[in-house]
């Protein structure tokens, strides 16, 4: 919460002035109601009704504090919008545990019954960088040194003795940028969506070869839905998070009807992680061969041996993962040129990546990169799932919206005469995000008294 003695004057009287106006509690009242959103949308119109003798205005916006009546933005990103994005983490997560618990949102409970992993899939070493490791002792040095210490080909200390802390910004920097392969490591963004398409194909025929079928037969046995996250990592490369579950052809979540359980169908994800490759073009050089990076982790969800994931840390480790994005490295969600980076003051590991990217994107065999420096080069969605994973984030919103009209519906009911007929709404955008600078601070401190509240019952409960 910002502490009013470092607000500037003129915002402390815009807050004096809101919090002295006789309709306030009607504005707070908004302001809690559109969650305490960063940036929400303005709305003016208003809402009539049709009776025996003619329409009737029933509610109108110019009776609202500033005549507008304010609406979520409801952006993803956390770094956009506190609240928005709290908003859709949740639902993010009752989209994932529906998907691995059951019993809800059309999903029956017998899907627990199903084999489900929860796979995180890395990006290779382009060049090391620093890090934070630990070993039994607690917190280890970065790269430490083994044998003769050996300068790079560009005179640089292949090693680092520092032990850094969480927050320390050469942390995902190269340890000599000139010997980090910025090509592949841009090449690998822009070309993980494919990647990641040839290991589902790659872990069928593993699951198919386990199974001892064919792989038609297999198709009309086993089908595998999954739920993926991406995200980049402190180097600026995209990993996936995943949950995979096998089910039944069908469109019911019936179960899948070969014999591989869980602990069979992490080992199947392993192998066809670990054998999946795509050979892509480079301009500069010869073609490159894509794969997963070594490290990868596979845990079975549901049943199966004691200290594995629960369904419900399995949803809401991958639906923390969806609220982040590449503005966590200064980029913004909008476009980059090489002339608008120079004004992002952004680390030069991240303005490096950039360059590369602009730089691929000159070729035919990268064309549409430019359009995606901003993400260094990742152009896929940030959380996708097959078909059939569970309910849609679509489904859940909805859901939401119906119950917020069903209850604006019931308050107006109140204000309202009982033979209306006909209801008609008029709206037009009016803008977006509060009106003064005063405005902002008083909504953002209610939205961080409310996320302590909420936090205090959580930890609570
Ligand atoms: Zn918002
Ligand atoms: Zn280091
Ligand atoms: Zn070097």
């Amino acid at each position: 919460m910002t502490p009013t003695a470092t607000l500037a004057p003129q915002v402390v009287q815009q807050i004096v002035t809101r919090a002295g106006r006789p309709d306030f509690d009607r504005w707070a009242e908004q302001v809690t109601r559109c969650g305490h959103c960063a940036h929400p949308v303005r709305l003016r119109g208003r809402v009539e009704h049709g009776t025996a003798s003619g329409a009737r205005v029933a509610y109108s916006t110019d009776c609202e504090p500033d005549r507008v009546l304010l609406i979520r933005c409801g952006n993803r990103r956390a770094a956009v919008c506190p609240s928005c994005s709290y908003e859709y983490a949740g639902d993010m997560w009752q989209l994932l545990y529906a998907g691995a618990a059951g019993g809800r949102k059309g999903v029956p409970e017998s899907i627990r019954s199903h084999p489900l992993v929860f796979a995180t899939l890395t990006a290779p070493g382009f060049g090391p960088v620093h890090t934070t490791r630990a070993d039994r002792s607690g917190p280890a040095r970065c790269r430490p040194v083994h044998g003769a210490q050996r300068l790079c080909p560009h005179g640089r200390p292949t090693w680092c003795t520092a032990i850094h802390a969480e927050d320390d910004p050469r942390l995902g920097q190269p340890i000599c940028p000139d010997c980090y392969d910025y090509s592949g490591h841009v090449a690998f963004n822009w070309h993980a969506p494919e990647l990641w398409r040839r290991f589902t194909i790659t872990l069928r025929r593993a699951l198919a070869k386990t199974a001892g079928l064919t792989a038609a037969e297999f198709t009309r046995r086993c089908r595998v839905s999954f739920v993926k996250v991406a995200e980049f990592q402190r180097r600026g490369v995209v990993h996936f998070h995943a949950l995979v579950r096998l089910d039944g052809p069908g469109e019911d979540y019936q179960p899948p009807q070969i014999s591989i359980d869980a602990a069979e169908l992490a080992e199947a994800i392993r192998q066809a992680a670990a054998h999946v490759r795509l050979t892509v073009e480079m301009p500069n050089g010869p073609d490159l061969v894509l794969r997963f990076g070594t490290q990868l982790d596979t845990q079975t969800v549901n049943g199966g041996p004691t200290g594995e994931l629960t369904a419900e840390h399995a949803a809401r480790y991958i639906a923390k993962y969806a609220t982040k994005s590449a503005e966590d490295f200064g980029l913004g969600e909008r476009r980059i040129t090489p002339e608008t980076l120079a004004l992002l003051n952004v680390p030069s590991h991240v303005e490096r990546l950039v360059r590369t990217a602009w730089q691929l994107g000159e070729h035919d065999a990268y064309e549409g990169l430019r359009r995606w420096v901003h993400m260094l080069g990742f152009r896929g969605h940030f959380a996708s799932k097959s078909r059939r994973y569970s309910t849609t984030l679509g489904a859940i919103r909805g859901e939401r919206r119906a119950y917020r009209q069903r209850q604006a519906a019931e308050h107006a009911r109140e204000l309202i005469d009982e033979d209306t007929t006909l209801v008609v709404s008029h709206w037009e955008f009016a803008g977006v995000g509060y009106l003064t600078s005063g405005d902002t601070a008083l909504a953002l401190s209610a939205a961080a008294r409310a996320r302590e509240q909420r936090q205090a019952a959580r930890e609570a409960a």
